[in-house]
This record gives structure tokens, sequence and C-alpha cells, in this order.
């Protein structure tokens, strides 16, 4: 923050000795402005003393905000001009998500399908992050009886394969897309650290959000590369993604139910504890880490009340490596 501020006041200094570099003002001068247009576009000029950002005109010399412009976005709506009404407001915020389809759709056309309560997207099981493809990947490796395919903007779809019968995946899967009321979302990465500084092994749950008009978010973060070792360690193809997609899809519907947001695992009142246990079982959740330190040589583990590996990474620490069924997975070193 103070570097901030140094930084604004250099920002500040700076304008103001441009400003008073202007030659004709020590002799009582006005300077009259050339505008390339004659007033026809806005036009903005660095010696301007108000300039308006945004909706908010500030006199750049002494700093203050001299008071904010107002629009009636209304107005158009109201004075029924064809030209003026039904106009979108602004650009969608979500188009770079939707880049194959058309600003101006809503609910990707299908508004039998999908439910987009507030103009954003629709809901359903979304796949986020670097690693979406191969997740996607694996998702069909577990699934039978069904094909799963991914838009744009990491959104999940199904189609039925004639004459197959759905396996369990398959079915807690559709469910989950079929649910319309929550968004699952599964952010994908490379890296076996989730976004809170937590270790990923495979999948964290990270939490749900429970909207104003009664729907769910709820986010895990997952490390595909390291979870399709675990899986082929324990030889279920795709089971770690299946756990996390269907831990997220029972999480929301807790939240939805009881009405509270919750927190990640290890947070008071969440719901992982019971999400987990209700997803789809992991492959295999026992994964041994050996710490070794600097000199090649292991470190004795050191386990929390809780059972979880608390080792401190301190000076002699050199790096851990992880194990499922004794096969490699991952590797941390520094
Ligand atoms: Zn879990």
């Amino acid at each position: 923050m103070k570097k901030l501020t140094l930084l604004l006041v250099a920002l500040v200094c700076g304008f103001t000795s441009i400003a008073q570099k202007q030659p004709f003002e020590q002799y009582g001068y006005k300077v009259k402005i050339a505008t390339l247009s004659k007033g026809k576009y806005i036009e903005h000029f660095d010696q301007d003393t108000i300039v308006q950002i945004g909706t908010v005109l500030m006199n750049r010399r002494s700093g203050k905000i001299m008071s904010f412009v107002k629009y009636d976005t209304t107005l158009g709506e109201y004075s029924l001009k064809p030209e003026l009404v039904s106009r979108w407001m602004s650009p969608d915020p979500l188009a770079h998500e939707f880049y194959s389809e058309s600003p101006c759709n809503f609910s990707h056309n299908n508004p039998v399908k999908y439910i987009d309560p507030d103009g954003r997207a629709p809901l359903d099981v979304t796949l986020g992050g670097m690693e979406k493809d191969k997740t996607l990947q694996q998702v069909n490796s577990a699934v039978q009886g069904i094909t799963v395919t991914m838009a744009d903007n990491g959104k999940l779809s199904y189609t039925i394969n004639q004459g197959q019968t759905l396996n369990e995946s398959a079915t807690r899967l559709t469910q989950a897309i079929d649910d319309h009321s929550v968004n699952v979302t599964v952010n994908t990465t490379y890296n076996a650290q989730n976004s809170i500084g937590g270790a990923l092994v495979g999948g964290s749950f990270m939490g749900t959000k429970v909207e104003s008009d009664g729907t769910v978010q709820s986010t895990n973060e997952y490390d595909a590369p390291t979870a399709g070792r675990i899986d082929a360690a324990y030889k279920k193809p795709g089971g770690t993604i299946m756990h996390e997609i269907t831990e997220g899809y029972e999480a929301s519907k807790m939240s939805q139910k009881s009405g509270q947001s919750s927190g990640p695992d290890g947070t008071q009142g969440s719901v992982y504890g019971a999400a987990h246990k209700a997803a789809l079982k992991q492959p295999g959740s026992s994964i041994t880490l050996t710490h070794y330190n600097s000199s090649g040589g292991m470190m004795s583990p050191i386990y929390d009340s809780k059972g979880r590996d608390i080792t401190p990474s301190d000076a002699s620490y050199h790096g851990t490596v992880w194990r499922a069924k004794g096969q490699l997975i991952h590797v941390i070193s520094r």
C-alpha cells in the first residue's frame, strides 16, 4: 500500500510539473485549444485542468473532485424511440467466455434447457483453468453410456450413446448437469497447490455460495496431471475428477437446503466432510509423502492432531515425493 501511495504521489507531482511548464501562463494568457473535430467529438487534452474520468469531473491541479456527471440510462426505455429502446447497456461482461456465440444471445439461445438467473451465464457443471481439456478426457474415461463435450466457456454437456447403459459416474454427472439450480465449477491446474496455498492432492473443495435467488455455486480445485497418476495407480480412470464434480454437487445441494454458504475444508460449519462422503468414492486417498532434506536424507514426518502432515519446510528441507500404491505421483522440490 505504501508503494502504491508513493507511486500515486509521484504521478500527481509529475502531472503538476508538466502543467506548470505551460509557457504563456506567466504572462496571464489563456491558451486557446485547437481541436481536430471542431467540437463534433469529445476530445481529451492533457492541458485541461478539469477532466472527466468515468462519471467524475476532477480538477487535476488541485486533485479535487469537482462534481459527478449523471446519466439517465432509463430515459431511452421510456421515450420508446425505436433506435433507443432495448439497446444493450454495456457489452456482455462474459463475452470473452462465449467467443463462439453472438454476444447478444441469451441462455445459448436455448432458454428451455438453460436457466440464466442474472444474464451472466447459465448454470450447470463447468470446468475452468489451464487443464480443462485434459480433465474432459478424464471425465470421458470414467463415464459409460454418454459422451461428454465442453463448450468454449468450459460448460459440460452430454449426449446419450444409443443402446448403452449408463454407469454410476455417468448417472451422477448427468444429474449434476441437468440440475440447473446449482453451478458446479472445477478449476483445473497442473500445480499441486490450491489457490489458498494448501496442498492439492488431486482435488480440493473450496466452498459454496448461496445466491439471493436460491441458486448455489460450488468451487473445487483440481490438479489434472497428479490426479491422472493417482487414477492410474488405483486403476480407476477418471475416478478423481468424478469425485470432485460429485463432491461439489453434493455440497451445493446441502448448502441449498440449509440456505448457508460453506467455506472450504477446515473452516467452521463447512459441508466438506458430508459432501466428501456423499460424493463418488475417490480411487484412493492414501498418499504417502516422503520428505527429503538438503543432504538427501529422509526427514521424519510430523503430523497434527487430525493426521495431516505438517512437516516444516525449514532450511534443511529439500523436497517431497508423493506416492500412491508405491507409484510416484508428484514431486515437490525447492
Ligand atoms: Zn473429497
